[in-house]
């Protein structure tokens, strides 16, 4: 497989950060320049993008000096140039502005764009065979046959940097696939994890988006409330590695402490384990197979003390028995699952629909798409692109009649 390619990698990295401006894309950030006090800065940063908020942008610039940033929104082009005008760097604006990225001459890519919006830059990464440092869950998810399958061709590798992966990542071997018998994703409950379904039901945005352990962009934050996230998770993992969908066992584990487990057929099990903060895997992937310095802080087992486990509960938490349903009918379902909770997530963070709104719609797209799809197949693009975007269209119709009830 690409991902254990293990090629050379002396000498300067080019990279480029897709959604440099999100919390991921700071998080990498501030690992680049972690290593640059250190010293070990064998990184040279190529390109840099945002969706609007070009004032960050233009401020990232100043500091990393790429060749080239751009903006998602057509409509702030012009602002971005003036904003770096005084410096020798290109600027673009628009969705193609952000394959143009994807596609400048890098090494590396980290693809944190968040949701399926940045499914088509990193398949343009990966189509030319950059190592794709994936963050954005979401494009896995919707289209994960396409992109796993240009992954491979191309022959990159596929880092992944969501916490739970990368520990699986390091502990998997790749070598043995067969003698796995069980990932263990763990997950830690989120902030409504001892919230009763009449409390949740009450849940405001700026509750949902607290999350206990990790300090996140909001999409994520919601889907870490509802559990989603993880459910989103389940479905990553089983395009990222080779096993079957139902040995994914999700585990909750409030101290997110233990990042995730890999057992195998001997009764081993081997986890990765480090605090909650995210530069420690994006470092990871930053440096593999070789390791980076990580300004992350340590772990401190005596303070620590109690590492705690529990079963998840899918009463409460209908976004995981979605997820499960949806990777078990396959095809189109897991991309319709996606695209139903992305409108879903953002109409509840607009006001416009309650907490648990948000699967109870996830579920009525889905219901409905499979009666109208049927067992529709996912083999490429377009396929995923059409399911998301007729998703979309009967969540908004889902989310108009919520809110006009
Ligand atoms: P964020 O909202 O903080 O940042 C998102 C980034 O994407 C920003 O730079 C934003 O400008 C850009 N963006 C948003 N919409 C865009 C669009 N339509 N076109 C182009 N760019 C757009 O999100 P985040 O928390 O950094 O998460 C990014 C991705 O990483 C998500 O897929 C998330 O699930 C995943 N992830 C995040 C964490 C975390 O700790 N934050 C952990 C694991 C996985
Ligand atoms: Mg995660």
């Amino acid at each position: 497989m690409g991902m254990i390619r293990a090629a050379g990698r002396s000498g300067m990295r080019k990279i480029a950060i897709l959604g440099s401006t999100g919390s991921i894309g700071e998080s990498t950030l501030s690992v680049l320049e972690h290593a640059a006090s250190l010293g070990e800065a064998n990184f040279e940063v190529v390109a840099l993008t945002a969706n609007r908020n070009i004032e960050r942008l233009a401020e990232q610039a100043r500091k990393f000096r790429p060749s080239f940033i751009a903006v998602a929104d057509e409509a702030l082009g012009n602002d971005l140039r003036s904003a770096v005008s005084d410096l020798d760097i290109e600027t673009g604006a628009g969705a193609s502005a952000i394959e143009e990225a994807a596609s400048r001459d890098t090494d590396w890519v980290m693809a944190a764009i968040v949701g399926a919006a940045g499914l088509k830059p990193t398949l343009k990464a990966a189509e030319r065979g950059a190592d794709i440092a994936l963050a954005n869950k979401e494009c896995l998810v919707c289209a994960g046959e396409v992109v796993m399958a240009a992954i491979e061709k191309a022959g990159g590798a596929l880092l992944p940097v969501d916490s739970e992966h990368n520990a699986i990542f390091q502990v998997f071997d790749f070598d043995q696939p067969h003698r796995v018998t069980r990932l263990i994703l763990t997950a830690s409950g989120g902030p409504f994890r001892t919230w009763t379904r009449e409390q949740m039901a009450e849940a405001t945005p700026a509750q949902a988006v607290a999350h206990p352990n990790w300090s996140m962009g909001a999409k994520i934050s919601v889907d870490s409330a509802t559990m989603m996230n993880k459910g989103l998770e389940l479905i990553e993992a089983a395009h990222i590695f080779p096993v079957g969908h139902e040995q994914i066992e999700i585990l909750v584990h409030p101290q997110s402490v233990v990042h995730s487990m890999v057992e195998y057929v001997d009764g081993s099990v081997l986890a990765q384990l480090g605090t909650p903060d995210m530069r420690t895997p994006i470092a990871t992937t930053l440096a593999w197979p070789d390791r980076t310095p990580s300004p992350s802080a340590r772990l401190d087992f005596a303070e620590v003390a109690k590492l705690t486990f529990e079963a998840p509960d899918i009463k409460r938490f209908p976004a995981l028995r979605l997820a499960r349903e949806a990777i078990e009918s396959g095809g189109i379902m897991p991309a319709v699952l996606n695209a139903a909770n992305e409108i879903a997530v953002a109409s509840f963070l607009e006001g416009r629909i309650k907490f648990l709104d948000i699967a109870a719609i996830t579920e009525q797209v889905l219901n409905r798409a499979g009666r109208v799809n049927g067992p529709a197949s996912l083999s490429t693009l377009e396929d995923a692109i059409d399911a998301d975007t007729q998703a979309r269209r009967m969540a908004e119709e889902f989310v108009a009649a919520k809110a006009a009830a």
